[in-house]
C-alpha cells in the first residue's frame, strides 16, 4: 500500500501498531470468535479490557487514589455543558480564560447554565497565551472554578506552564494535548479530552477528576449528567462506546511501550521544533501564526505570502502523499498536527517538503 502521511487535526493519525493489532483481532477478540464490537459490555472479555484501559490512564498519568478516571461520550462539547451544570452555583461565577474558539464555546455553554464570565486578559487574535503573572488569584467567595483550554487546536497555541490557582478548582479542556506530555497532575482538578487526537479514535471522552470535586457536583440535574453517576458505576452506568475504548486501550499500551509520557513529550518537542525551525529560517516566507513563546507542540499553524501559494502548497503536498495540512478556516494558511501517533519520519518528510517548496517559490 502506498504510504500517506497524516497531519489531520482530529480525528487524526493512529499508531500503525494499533491498527495492525485491531486488524489481527478483527474476527476473534481474545478467543471469543467475535469482534469486540459484537460483545456485551457486561461480558468478562469487555470488562477486563475496560478496567485495564482505566488503569493504564492512571498509571501513565501517575494518578493516586484521590482521582477518578471516567469514560464518557458526547466529546469535549458535552463537557462544555456538564462542567457548569455540575459546578456552577446560582450565586457564583465560572471564570473562563479565553485563548481561542474552543474556550469561547465552553464559556457560551456556561452562560446557558448560569453566570459564566471571561477571566483575565485575552489576545484579540489568539496568537498568544497570557502569562501567569497577568492573572489575579480568583476569590473563592466569587468564583466556583476557573476553566481553561490547554492547547488551542485551531490557532496552534499552548500553555507552556499552567497557571496555579490555589483557592478554586481548575477545570481544563485538554482535548488536543492529552497524554502528549508529562503534565503535572496537581495543575488541575478536572481534565477532559476526546480521545481522537492523541489517544485513539473519536467516540470516547476521558475525564480525570478529583474525587472531592465529584462530591460537590449538583444533585438536581439529570443523573446521566452528574459525574458521580458514572464514577459510582466505573463508567459502566450505560453502554460505553466499546470499540472506541478498545482502540483507546491499544493506543495507551502503545504509549507505554514507547516509554510513557516523558518519551511522548521529548518526541513531540523534537518533532515540532523541526517544523518551527523551517518557519524561522524562511525569511518570512512561512509566517507562524502563534507568538514564539506560545507555540503549540501539537498544531503548527503558519501562513504563506499569498492565497495562490497556499493552494499550491496544499495541492503539491497532497500529490506527494501528505494529508490534512489545510489550516482551519478561521486562521487560513496551513496547519500541521503532530500528535503522538505522527511518526518522526512523517515530520521529517514534511520538513523536507517545506524546504523544497520554499526554495522553488521564495521569489514569487
Ligand atoms: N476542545 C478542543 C481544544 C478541541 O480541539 C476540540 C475538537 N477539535 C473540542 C474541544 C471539541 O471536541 P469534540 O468534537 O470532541 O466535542
Amino acid at each position: 500500500m502506498e504510504q500517506v502521511y497524516n497531519f489531520n487535526a482530529g480525528p487524526a493519525a493512529l499508531p500503525k501498531d494499533v491498527l495492525t493489532e485491531a486488524h489481527e483481532n478483527w474476527f476473534d477478540f481474545r478467543g471469543t470468535k467475535a469482534n469486540i464490537m459484537e460483545l456485551s459490555h457486561r461480558s468478562k472479555a469487555y470488562d477486563e479490557l475496560h478496567k485495564a484501559a482505566l488503569e493504564r490512564i492512571r498509571s501513565l498519568m501517575n494518578l493516586d487514589d484521590s482521582y477518578d478516571v471516567l469514560f464518557l461520550q458526547g466529546g469535549a462539547s458535552l463537557q462544555f455543558a456538564m462542567v457548569p451544570m455540575n459546578f456552577l452555583s446560582k450565586d457564583k461565577v465560572g471564570g473562563y480564560i479565553l485563548t481561542g474558539s474552543w474556550s469561547k464555546k465552553a464559556l457560551r455553554e456556561a452562560k446557558q447554565v448560569g453566570h459564566g464570565e471571561q477571566f483575565g486578559p485575552s489576545d484579540s487574535e489568539f496568537r498568544k497565551i497570557p502569562s501567569a503573572t497577568e492573572f489575579h488569584q480568583p476569590d473563592p467567595k466569587v468564583y466556583d472554578y476557573i476553566h481553561l483550554t490547554t492547547n488551542n487546536t485551531i490557532y496552534g497555541t499552548q500553555w507552556q506552564e499552567l497557571p496555579a490557582f490555589s483557592d478554586v478548582p481548575v477545570l481544563i479542556d485538554s482535548s488536543s494535548d492529552f497524554l502528549s506530555y508529562d503534565m503535572p497532575k496537581d495543575s488541575f482538578d478536572l481534565l477532559y479530552a476526546g480521545a481522537q487526537k492523541n489517544a485513539g479514535p473519536s467516540g470516547v471522552t476521558i475525564v480525570v477528576i478529583k474525587k472531592e470535586l465529584i462530591e460537590k457536583g449538583a444533585k438536581e440535574i439529570p443523573h446521566f449528567l452528574q459525574y458521580r453517576t458514572h464514577a459510582e458505576k466505573n463508567s459502566l452506568y450505560h453502554t460505553p462506546p466499546t470499540f472506541s475504548v478498545y482502540m483507546l486501550s491499544l493506543t495507551l499500551k502503545w504509549i507505554e511501550q514507547q516509554g510513557g509520557l516523558q518519551a511522548m513529550q521529548e518526541r513531540n518537542t523534537y518533532k515540532s521544533n523541526l517544523i518551527y525551525n523551517v518557519i524561522d529560517q524562511s525569511n518570512n516566507f512561512y509566517k507562524g501564526w502563534a507568538s514564539i513563546e506560545s507555540r503549540s507542540k501539537m498544531n503548527v499553524t503558519f501562513t504563506l505570502p499569498s492565497e495562490e501559494l497556499t493552494r499550491a502548497f496544499i495541492k503539491e503536498s497532497e500529490k506527494e502523499g501528505m494529508m490534512g495540512l489545510k489550516g482551519h478556516r478561521s486562521v487560513g494558511g496551513l496547519r500541521a498536527s503532530l500528535y503522538n501517533a505522527v511518526p518522526l519520519e512523517a515530520v521529517q518528510y514534511l520538513e523536507d517538503f517545506m524546504k523544497r517548496f520554499y526554495m522553488a517559490n521564495r521569489n514569487k
